[in-house]
C-alpha cells in the first residue's frame, strides 16, 4: 500500500447547481472520496452559473449539507461566463472562492482578459484560462489532423490552442496577476509556457489524465478487441473519448509527459466533465464534450508510471503538493500538524471500470469496459473516513 496525502483537483465539473440528472455535490463528492481526493475545485458553469454571491450560496448549501470532502468554489470570470462583463471579484473572494475561471468557454475579450489579470495581480488569485479560439472549433469534434480527415470529422487545431495560450503569457507578462492555463493538451502550448516561465512569467498549467495517457484514436472504438459481435453494424465512433480540448496525436502527448517531468505542467488536474446516458449515447457531432475523470485519474497516471514514463513521486506530488501551491493553502502534506487528509492505495491491484464500480454519475470514462492497475482502498478527509473499499 502507499499512503498519501489526500488528493486535490484544481478543476472539475459537479454540475450543481442545475444539472443534477449529471452529478450532484454528493455523487461528485463521493466519486472524489473513491478516487482519493479530499479537496476538489468546482467549476462554475451551473445554472445559475457561480457569478454572484447570490448562485455562491447555492452552491455552497449544498456543499454544506452534501460534500463528503472539501469542495471549494471557483467563480466565473464574466458574467454568465458570457465574455461581457466582468463579476465582482472582491466581493466573491471574500465569500470563499478561490479562483476565477469562464471554463467550458473561451474569454474572447482581450481586454477584458487584461483586466480580470490585474484584479489578479491586485488581489492575488489565479484567473483560470480554458484556452481554444471559438474562431477555429466552432464545430470541431476531434483533434484536426489525418484521423479526422479519414473520419470525416471537423477538427480542433492545436493552434487554436496555441493562439489564446499566447495571448494570455503575453497579457500576463505585460500586466501581472496569476495565469493558469487549464488542461493543456498541445506541444506548441507547450512550448510556450515554458518560455513563458523561463521568463519569469507567473504561469502555472495543469494537464489532465486523460491528455497524457491517450491520444486522438481513442474516439474510435477497437473493433479488433472490442467485445461488439459481427451480427451488428459496428458503431466505430466513441463518444466517451470526445473532449475539448481534444485527446491529440502521440507527438502531442510525448511533449505532455516531458512538460510534467521539467515542471512546465505544474499539476495533474482531472476536469472532470459528467455526462448522462443521452448526453453520449448519440451520434458523434452531437454527444457532449466532456470525460468522467475523479475515479480513474490515478490509474491512468499509474499506467505512465508503469511504463516508466513518470515517476510515482511525480504522480503524487501533482496530485498533492503542486495543486495545494497553486491554491495557496495548507494542503497537500502529511507534516506534523496538518489536516488528516489521506489516500491510501495499493498500485497493484487491478479493477475492471463498469458503470457500475463508478460512484459519479457520469459513466462517461473512455477507460470503460477495461482493466485497469491501481486502486484507492481508504480515503480520510478532515480526519474522517470518506471511503473505504469493500
Ligand atoms: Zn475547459
Amino acid at each position: 500500500m502507499i499512503l498519501s496525502p489526500g488528493f486535490i483537483d484544481l478543476h472539475c465539473h459537479l454540475r450543481d447547481p442545475g444539472f443534477e440528472h449529471k452529478e450532484t455535490v454528493q455523487s461528485g463528492s463521493a466519486a472524489a472520496a473513491a478516487g482519493g481526493f479530499t479537496t476538489v475545485c468546482a467549476m462554475p458553469n451551473t445554472s445559475p452559473v457561480i457569478d454572484n454571491t447570490g448562485s455562491l450560496k447555492i452552491l455552497q448549501q449544498a456543499i454544506s449539507e452534501d460534500a463528503l470532502i472539501r469542495v471549494l468554489p471557483i467563480a466565473a470570470i464574466t458574467k454568465g461566463q458570457q465574455g461581457q462583463a466582468l463579476v465582482d471579484f472582491q466581493g466573491l473572494l471574500k465569500q470563499g472562492v478561490v479562483a476565477f475561471s469562464d471554463d467550458g468557454n473561451t474569454l474572447e475579450d482581450d481586454h477584458l482578459m487584461s483586466q480580470a489579470l490585474l484584479y489578479s495581480k491586485e488581489f492575488s488569485f489565479p484567473i483560470i484560462s480554458h484556452a481554444e479560439s471559438t474562431k477555429f472549433t466552432t464545430n470541431g469534434q476531434m483533434n484536426a489532423g489525418p484521423l479526422s480527415f479519414a473520419l470525416g470529422l471537423e477538427g480542433r487545431p492545436s493552434f487554436a490552442e496555441e493562439i489564446v495560450v499566447a495571448r494570455d503569457i503575453s497579457l500576463a507578462s505585460h500586466i501581472g496577476g496569476h495565469l493558469h492555463i487549464a488542461h493543456v493538451s498541445s506541444l506548441g502550448a507547450v512550448e510556450l509556457i515554458r518560455t513563458a516561465k523561463n521568463k519569469g512569467v507567473h504561469v502555472t498549467s495543469e494537464v489532465t489524465p486523460h491528455h497524457v495517457t491517450l491520444t486522438e484514436r481513442a474516439v474510435c472504438h477497437d473493433l479488433t478487441t472490442g467485445s461488439i459481435s459481427k451480427d451488428f453494424i459496428p458503431n466505430i465512433y466513441n463518444a466517451n473519448a470526445k473532449v475539448a480540448p481534444p485527446l491529440r496525436s502521440p507527438k502531442d502527448v510525448a511533449a505532455l509527459i516531458d512538460a510534467v517531468e521539467d515542471e512546465t505542467i505544474d499539476v495533474f488536474a482531472t476536469d472532470h466533465a459528467p455526462h448522462s446516458y443521452e448526453d453520449k449515447n448519440t451520434t458523434f457531432q452531437s454527444a457532449a464534450f466532456g470525460i468522467s475523470a475523479l475515479e480513474t485519474a490515478l490509474s491512468s497516471l499509474l499506467l505512465l508510471v508503469s511504463q516508466n514514463k513518470i515517476s510515482l513521486k511525480t504522480v503524487i506530488k501533482k496530485l498533492t503538493q503542486d495543486p495545494a501551491k497553486i491554491l495557496n493553502v495548507p494542503l497537500g502534506t502529511l507534516s506534523t500538524g496538518s489536516i488528516a487528509d489521506i489516500a491510501v492505495f495499493n498500485p497493484d491491484q487491478s479493477w475492471r471500470v463498469s458503470p457500475e464500480s463508478l460512484y459519479s454519475k457520469g459513466k462517461n470514462t473512455p477507460w470503460l469496459g477495461k482493466t485497469m492497475l491501481g486502486k484507492v482502498v481508504l480515503t480520510i478527509a478532515n480526519g474522517e473516513i470518506v471511503y473505504q473499499k469493500k
